[in-house]
Order: C-alpha cells, then structure tokens, then sequence
C-alpha cells in the first residue's frame, strides 16, 4: 500500500476555529485600530497566564515580534546584537530592520543554541542585546547570559519562535528573559495561519510594544516613537485563543512522539539523537538528528531518499545566516570560527514527531531512516 506522505509539520485546525473565525466575521469587527480588539486582549490575557510572564502583546508574525522585541528595547543604528549563524533568516533580518548590526555567535555542539562562553567570544562595548534562539524547541541555557547582561545593561531577547511549551528550570519559557518571541505561522505549534507574540515582565517595555505595533501612537494619532502597523486581526486572535487550548495536549503528544523515535532508534551508531536535560524541557517542535562525520553531499542523499519514501525530512538550516549572499556582505558580523554552526548545517536532518504523526508512522520513519544509512 502506498504510504501517505508525513509531512515535517502541518496546522491542526478544527471546527471550533472554524466557528470562531466565522463569529468575529459576523460581528463585523476584523481589527483594532489600537490592535487591541476583544479577541485580542482575551487571547493576550490568556498566553500570559499560559507562559507566566506578566504581559503578551500580541502582533502579526515573529519576525514581527523580534523587529518590536528590538525597538522596544532601544536597539538602533551603531548597536551590536549577538544572535547565533544556526537559526532561521528572520533573527537577523529584524536586527538589521531596527538598523542594527547583527554579530554572530557559534553554537553548543550538543544543544544547538548559543551559550555563554560563545557569546563572550564576540562581545563587544557596542553590544546591546542578544537573542538566544530555542532551535527545534529545545531551550537556550539562558540564566547565565542574563545575569552577564544584566551587569552590562544588555537586553536578553529569546527567540522562542519553535519553542512555545517548553519550559527552563520548571519555568515555561516566556516568564524568563526581557523579552521572548513566538510565532504563530502555520508550521508551528500554534498557529493562527500568520501571526506573533512578545511577552514581558517589564512594564516599561510592555508599554513601548504596544505602541510600536500601532505606529508609535500612545493614544489615537498621537505618535511618541517610531512604529510599524504589527497588529493582530480578531480572526488570528480568534483562532489562537482555541489553538492554546489544544497545546498542552500537543506537546504532551509530541513528547511521546519523540520519545518512541528515541527508543527506536537510540541504538543505532551512525546517529546523534537529541534529547532533553533536567532543567530544560523540550518542545520538540522538530526531531532534529545527526548524521556522524557526514558531510552535505551525505547528509542530502539520505534526505532525498526519506523524501522518496514520502518521509518529509529536512535540513534545518542547510545554510547558516552568515553564509547566505545578504548577511555574506556584513563586515565585522563574523568575528570568530563558527565551526559547530557550520559542521551542524551540513549533518543535521530533522524528522516529523508532530500530534497527527502516529505510532506506525514513527515506526516507518525510523525504519526508513535507519535503511538509507546503510546505503
Ligand atoms: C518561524 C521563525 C521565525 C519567524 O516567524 P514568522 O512568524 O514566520 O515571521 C523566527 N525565528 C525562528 C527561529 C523561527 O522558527
């Protein structure tokens, strides 16, 4: 029989946004001019009391919610901001939009996130804010950085865009660093088709993020400080508040998920299989393997042939940022070796474990996986 495709991640979306989507189309209010409609603050009420974190202000991506993140904090032209190479485009695309410079620190081999050892090697007087990025849903070790940051006057900003429902020393991720990003794109854990979140404990800079995502206004068409139009429609919200009720389920299933590919595949001694630590609870947006000593060429032939067997495997990301033509052109981003973050692009290969993967497709996923390491 001929298996259906296992796609790396897919929406779940079911009658109860369906319903809710077509209730705020009849009541005729879609948004907010101060993007604060009834949706809006009741899906916001809720991920706050869902992360722990004092205030979420909602806006419309993450990329969105990084480019806010870094206005907020007051992060302009002639500042440095430290993000790892190994992550998704749109970390350093929203440094460079606040007019910043982004400077690339090397990851954990291990963990695939930045540490505070890597960002000390590429410190600087012109630094001032860092964004750890929890990749594959596993979060950054990010106590120590903050405690170095918080002496120099350094803004911890978390890209927690793949991270939403992990937790950090039994904290969920959100409540910890100045600021934290989500997005809520349709690959993601929750989506709300396009869409993002800011959360903070800080009230000052709770304040400058709702401002910024309705042009810098304080009030109605009284402009304090530079903004964007980041709102959220009430469709979005409408949809996220539903989706949040479903995510505890949904981590819970993608944990078992991970777990039974773990048991499946723990001996097999070609691969490095993630995992999780005591203190650091993983998302498991992705079950992101390694291939040992692979290079590029390797590590593809054996994604090409998942992809043949109609098991959606990845690289992510085949290229680090400080590779890719754009970001090639910054001087002085690039200050030490990124060797992890360049050894990791070349053998990572990141495998589904999301709610509709089931436990015959997580049986064929390492079967198949474990048949083209032999080729
Ligand atoms: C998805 C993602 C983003 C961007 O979010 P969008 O909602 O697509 O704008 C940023 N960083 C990381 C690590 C992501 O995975």
């Amino acid at each position: 029989m001929m298996k259906d495709l296992i796609r790396i991640n897919e929406p779940i979306i079911g009658e109860e946004e369906v319903r809710a989507v077509a209730e705020v189309l009849q009541s005729g209010i879609l948004t907010d001019k101060s993007g604060m409609g009834p949706r809006v603050i009741e899906f916001e009420r809720r991920f706050a009391e869902y992360t722990g974190a004092k205030y979420a202000v909602a806006v419309s991506s993450g990329t969105a919610a990084l480019h806010a993140a870094l206005l907020a904090a007051g992060v302009g032209l002639g500042d440095e901001v430290i993000i790892p190479s190994f992550t998704f485009s749109a970390t350093a695309e929203a440094v460079v939009l606040a007019g910043a410079k982004p400077v690339f620190a090397d990851i954990d081999e291990a963990t695939y996130t930045i540490t505070l050892e890597s960002v000390e090697e590429v410190l600087s007087r012109k630094t001032k804010a860092i964004i750890p990025v929890d990749l594959y849903g596993l979060p950054a070790d990010i106590d120590p950085i903050l405690e170095m940051a918080e002496k120099r006057d350094i803004y911890v900003i978390e890209d927690a865009a793949q991270s939403l429902g992990a937790s950090y020393k039994d904290r969920h991720v959100g409540g910890v660093a100045h600021q934290t990003c989500f997005s809520f794109y349709a690959s993601k854990h929750l989506t709300t088709g396009e869409g993002g979140m800011v959360t903070t404990n800080d009230d000052y800079l709770a304040e400058a993020l709702r401002m910024i995502r309705t042009h810098g206004e304080s009030k109605p068409y009284w402009v304090e400080r530079l903004g964007h139009n980041y709102r959220m429609t009430e469709m979005q919200a409408a949809i996220g508040v539903i989706q949040l009720q479903r995510l505890p389920k949904n981590v819970e299933r993608r944990r078992e998920n991970a777990a039974i590919l773990t048991e499946k595949l723990e001996k097999t001694k070609k691969l490095i299989l993630p995992f999780e630590t005591e203190d650091r609870r993983h998302a498991w947006h992705l079950y992101t393997v390694r291939v040992k000593g692979a290079n590029k060429g390797r590590r593809n032939k054996i994604i090409e042939y998942l992809r043949s067997r109609r098991v959606s495997a990845a690289a992510y990301y085949p290229t680090p940022v400080h590779l890719l033509p754009y970001y090639r052109r910054m001087a002085d981003s690039v200050r030490g070796a990124l060797t992890n973050t360049e050894k990791a692009s070349s053998q990572v290969i990141s495998l589904p474990v999301h709610p509709r993967v089931t436990p015959d497709d997580l049986d064929y996923i390492a079967k198949t996986l474990k048949k083209s390491l032999t080729k």
